[in-house]
């Protein structure tokens, strides 16, 4: 059983009620969590907030309006990456972090290619995944 190598994010963001987690299809490990807080994050308290955790210790967040964030929280459950992905990309620049498209799922930094430090190949070789 590989090493869990996050730490717990509710420890830390007490104000996100449901976390899920991506894993790299290559050998498992959590990769990206993703949290959805009910009552909006921070100032912006009128719309309601999503934010994902990555495994490189980064974390990062943006607003949805109350429809969406129903819609992100669906397709978490089905789990639809490629809908998620287009979700945060209103937010985040490349969406899902250390998400290939091509493959439709996560790899963690270990089963990435290339040394770059935001951009890297899939281990099937897709250009192109963001890693940040
Ligand atoms: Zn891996
Ligand atoms: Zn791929």
């Amino acid at each position: 059983m590989p090493k869990q190598v996050m730490p717990n994010p509710s420890v830390f963001r007490k104000d996100v009620d449901s976390f899920y987690t991506l894993t790299c299809d290559v050998c498992g490990i959590p990769t990206v969590i993703i949290g959805i807080s009910k009552v909006g994050i921070g100032i912006a308290t009128s719309l309601r907030s999503i934010f994902y955790y990555v495994h490189s210790g980064k974390d990062d967040s943006g607003y949805l309006t109350p429809s969406e964030l129903e819609r992100a929280t669906a397709l978490l459950t089905i789990p639809d990456y490629k809908g998620l992905d287009s979700l945060i990309s209103k937010f985040h620049i490349g969406g899902i972090p250390f998400y290939c498209p091509e493959c439709n799922v996560c790899y963690c930094p270990a089963h990435l290619k290339g040394e770059d430090y935001r951009i890297r190949a899939c281990p099937k070789g897709h250009e192109g995944v963001v890693c940040d």
